[in-house]
């Protein structure tokens, strides 16, 4: 296991801490008590080509490897959560047509995320199937012409706001089917111009195809404010047989698929956020002194900063080893995924609440980062699959 970065990952990681430095860093604070969708660093992110990592170069896309997209993922974070999960995002959506779609739907689907900083959804989760998707009841019905029609409600849906295409999963002919299929649903195209800021208003989506697509409220959320979340209804919603990626009962395997990709990207937000929690903390107790000395030389402040270190170091680790295995196709790849995801979550929260004590009552105040960074964390720990989740596909694995 090689753990050097060649020549275009130290590239990358250069180009994602200026984006940082200059757009991010400076304002995040601002940004963030402001809650405006941050189109413009998303459109920056585009022009640099930190954003659609999964497209193949057959259509122009970038197709970085998946270590690669770690360390643009783990960089972006380390300047904010919210827009990496935001930026992230169009991959989750878009890898299972890279992977699974042909060479026409490719084309069709994927070419305008290269021409043009659109966003895209992944529709997963949805009120009553959760971490138990096989629960939900979005279901896609043949027509006599051969078409079909979606009905069904998501929840939680990042980017849906703002987005101009939704790959969405649901059931064959009948909420209770037992097969699923992954359909892509392309909207009005959408960049910033088009739609600067909903604020807290709904969306609706008339297809020209047939039937609309409604869009509810932005979710208020704790943390992770820069990103939208929102819920999306597919309300008779025709769709072309070539709107259905690969063999329409493989479904469930496509997201199995795509979230083993997405993990690792998860476990990559959680560490950059981890690495700006010990970052932050550790300049502030090296400048605020209490007892005669900086905080960061009282000995039990220090083992907590040590503990800190610790946990990024081997969150780290942990990633690096879930995206070799992801990268050499091992068939073991998917628990080292779940495991990077733990990991770093719980880096990131380790981090973020010890860090935030050791600001004292200032880290209790929007004045300080570390505040936003503890409420940021916790999500990581949640979504692409909640830690017991995690525990029950290593579980599953290991015994
Ligand atoms: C900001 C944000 C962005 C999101 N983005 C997307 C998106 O783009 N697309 C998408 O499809 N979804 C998205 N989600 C949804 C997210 O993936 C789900 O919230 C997550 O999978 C958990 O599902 P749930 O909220 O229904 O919790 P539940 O499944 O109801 O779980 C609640 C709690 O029950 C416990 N639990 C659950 N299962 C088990 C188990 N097997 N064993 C033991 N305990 C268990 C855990 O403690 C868990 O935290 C997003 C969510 C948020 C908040």
């Amino acid at each position: 296991m090689d753990l050097s970065f060649s020549e275009n990952q130290l590239l990358y990681v250069d180009t994602v801490r200026r984006l940082v430095k200059n757009e991010i860093s400076p304002r995040i604070l601002e940004m963030e008590k402001e809650h405006g969708f941050p189109w413009a660093i998303i459109t920056k992110a585009w022009e640099m080509g930190l954003v659609n990592l999964c497209i193949p170069e057959s259509i122009k896309g970038f197709d970085v490897d998946v270590f690669s997209s770690a360390l643009i993922i783990q960089e972006l974070s380390y300047g904010d959560t919210g827009i990496a999960t935001s930026a992230m995002c169009n991959d989750l959506a878009n890898v299972v047509i890279s992977r699974h779609g042909t060479d026409r739907q490719k084309e069709r689907f994927l070419r305008p995320f290269v021409e043009k900083p659109l966003l895209a959804s992944f529709c997963l989760t949805e009120p009553g199937a959760g971490s138990d998707n096989f629960m939900m009841t979005s279901f896609i019905a043949p027509r006599d012409d051969g078409s079909w029609v979606l009905n069904g409600s998501k929840c939680f849906i990042t980017n849906a706001s703002y987005a101009s295409q939704f790959t969405v999963l649901c059931k064959i002919g009948k909420p209770s089917a037992s097969f699923m299929a992954c359909v892509v649903v392309p909207a009005e195209s959408v960049i910033a111009a088009d739609l600067p800021d909903v604020g807290y208003s709904t969306r609706e989506i008339q297809l020209s195809t047939g039937g609309r697509i409604l869009i509810g409220k932005p979710e208020d959320k704790l943390g992770q404010r820069l990103s939208n979340t929102a819920s999306v209804t597919f309300e008779d919603v025709i769709l072309a047989p070539d709107q259905i990626i690969g063999n329409r009962r493989f479904g469930f395997k496509y997201i199995m698929d795509v979230l083993d990709f997405a993990r690792p990207m998860v476990a990559a937000i959680g560490l950059g956020l981890a690495k700006r929690a010990l970052d932050v903390t550790m300049a502030y107790t090296r400048e605020r002194k209490q007892f005669g000395q900086r905080i960061c030389d009282l000995p039990v402040a220090r083992d907590t900063l040590v503990a800190m270190w610790k946990k990024v170091e081997l969150a780290e680790l942990s990633l690096w080893k879930a995206c070799w295995k992801i990268q050499k196709n091992d068939k073991d790849a998917g628990i080292f995924a779940s495991l990077a995801k733990n990991t770093c979550a719980e880096a990131a929260l380790f981090c973020a609440n010890e860090g935030l004590h050791l600001h004292g009552g200032y880290g209790f105040t929007a004045d300080y980062e570390i505040s936003k960074l503890a409420r940021d964390a916790h999500i990581i720990d949640i979504y692409e699959g909640v830690r017991e989740v995690q525990n029950m596909i290593i579980g599953r694995e290991i015994v």
